[in-house]
């Protein structure tokens, strides 16, 4: 009879380790839940050459506190999931040296999409224009703006706001309330114009 519990050796390359159970890499000296995992220390990646970043020390009107700072896009994932990833304190801005601190990212419109509207065809209501953001999860105010001009100043940074321009191209911009922030071109056209040009050129 086999000896079940000699019918598998760890290979002698695989050994064990505390891994943070936020993310999986090794957890930093903040990280409170750890969790035991198998690995090859011989195989050089992220895996073996990064720790975890997301426990963080902070210092919030004096004192220091141990939160979960997100990557932008993360933070905004976890949060439409229903994590509890806001309820941590926003930044002092005057005094973020040494924060960790993510830049603020557009995710729609996605860079360089053009957006063909039809008014023959749909009211401005029914083709609005989704812009929403991702921050990190210590961001509390966010801003909106199309060209120079100030379109929505938001204390909700991840719930998207839609907006009806005419045809044309404008710079979408999201700023924090760090003052960080992304752009991205919004190309806006009508059918109507396309429609003509097209059937003018056609043999
Ligand atoms: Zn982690």
């Amino acid at each position: 009879m086999r000896d079940p519990v000699k019918w598998f050796g760890r290979p002698q390359g695989v050994k064990e380790r505390w891994v943070c159970d936020l993310c999986g890499l090794p957890g930093n000296r903040y990280c409170p839940n750890r969790t035991r995992e198998l690995y090859v220390p011989k195989v050089t990646g992220p895996v073996t050459t990064e720790i975890c970043q997301v426990m963080q020390k902070v210092v919030v009107d004096g004192k220091e506190q141990i939160i979960a700072v997100w990557p932008s896009e993360l933070a905004a994932f976890l949060h439409r999931h229903g994590m509890p990833v806001a309820q941590v304190p926003a930044y002092q801005a005057q005094q973020m040296a040494g924060e960790r601190y993510f830049a603020p990212v557009i995710q729609s419109p996605v860079a360089g999409a053009v957006y063909i509207r039809r008014h023959d065809q749909l009211t401005a209501q029914e083709q609005q224009i989704k812009l929403q953001g991702a921050t990190t999860n210590r961001v509390k105010r966010v801003k909106w703006y199309l060209d120079d001009k100030l379109i929505a100043d938001s204390d909700q940074p991840y719930v998207p706001i839609y907006i009806s321009p005419p045809a044309g191209e404008y710079v979408v911009t999201l700023v924090d309330d760090t003052g960080g922030s992304d752009s991205v071109v919004l190309t806006v056209e009508d059918y109507r114009a396309i429609s003509e040009t097209g059937s003018s050129s056609a043999p």
